[in-house]
């Protein structure tokens, strides 16, 4: 036997005195306190003096462990985990795990609800659940803003646009029309003794013939005509690129289906006509209001001249 000598064989006073503060030191760490460093400093290079570094090297690595643990206990993410112990191994898979779910929470945060966390058990489980509610929450608001803005911007009545919306397209189409020399038409229509039709059937009826009436409008229009209620039974169109001649084509196909059409309500059936004036834009027209005068002023005639008529400015 070289090298290796059972300590016990030489102990003296000095080796008993080391391996008492070798106990304490151990007895301090197992009991939660902070040991000093051993000093086992003695006459000898000896195996007491090994086992000396030994725990020290045991003691820094397990109060670097105590510090990254701590730290991750109070949210730094970014410490960094350098002993050698197998808890250390751990605390890195929990430091990745709760890095992980920091990044997922951003991305929630910045709307990716795809996100899903499939560790950590039952609040894995809430988690999950509060991302899908959160999706539904949006999906609903979305819906609901849609919804909101599609009556913010409609009659409610017959679902074709209000004045509001219609004057804000009929600017719009103004203005581009000056712009680029485009054309269009306007059509103002009024439903011809509508009060009568009320007076006689009830207001429920007149609703229905006021909903008839958009149906059939809408059928003949196309895609992008603009049809819009003004007020009570009076309707206004919009053709976009339409001269003159089309727009008549379009108010007396209009006209004649309305005069053809019965509307059947309960056990009763109304027949109404509609009275229609017409105006083109004008290569002198400055302003909104002289088209939208022009076409009042031929509805008027359309009027006087006896009603279920179209007259063109
Ligand atoms: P004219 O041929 O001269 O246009 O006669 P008219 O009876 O159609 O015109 P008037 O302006 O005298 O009457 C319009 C009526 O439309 C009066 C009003 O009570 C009715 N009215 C307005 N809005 C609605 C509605 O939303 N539903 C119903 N049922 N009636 C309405
Ligand atoms: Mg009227
Ligand atoms: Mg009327």
């Amino acid at each position: 036997m070289t090298g290796t000598t059972l300590p016990g064989n030489h102990m003296d006073h000095n080796d008993i005195e080391r391996l008492d503060r070798i106990s304490a030191h151990i007895h301090a760490l197992l009991h939660n306190e902070q040991p000093d460093p051993l000093d086992l400093t003695g006459q000898r290079e000896d195996e007491v003096r090994q086992v000396g570094e030994f725990v020290n090297a045991l003691t820094e690595a397990l109060s670097s462990l105590t510090n990254a643990a701590h730290q991750l206990s109070i949210g730094d993410m970014d410490v960094s985990i350098v002993a050698n112990l197998p808890a250390c191994h751990h605390l890195k898979n929990l430091q990745a795990t709760l890095r992980h779910l920091t990044w997922q929470t951003g991305q929630i945060a910045k709307g990716d609800f795809s996100q899903r966390v499939e560790f950590l058990g039952e609040f894995s489980h809430s988690f999950n659940l509060m991302v899908e509610q959160l999706e539904a929450y949006r999906q609903r608001i979305l819906g609901q803003n849609r919804e909101l803005e599609r009556l913010a911007i409609t009659d409610p009545l017959t679902g074709v646009f209000n004045r509001r919306y219609f004057m804000g397209f009929i600017t719009k189409e103004f203005l581009r029309s000056q712009r680029y020399s485009h054309i269009f038409s306007a059509i103002q229509m009024d439903i011809d003794h509508f009060k009568k039709i009320n007076d006689a059937h009830g207001h429920a009826v007149g609703d229905e013939v006021l909903k008839a009436f958009t149906a059939n409008c809408q059928e003949i229009l196309r895609e992008c005509d603009v049809l819009g209620r003004f007020g009570g039974e009076e309707f206004s169109i919009i053709l976009p690129e339409t001269e003159r001649e089309g727009a008549l084509v379009v108010a007396e196909r209009i006209r004649q289906t309305i005069a053809d059409l019965k509307v059947y309500v309960d056990d009763k059936t109304v027949r109404f006509t509609v009275s229609i004036g017409i105006t083109s834009l004008r290569k002198d027209d400055t302003g909104l209001e002289a088209i939208l005068r022009r076409a009042d002023e031929a509805l008027y005639l359309a009027k006087n001249g006896g009603r279920n008529k179209v007259v063109a400015a």
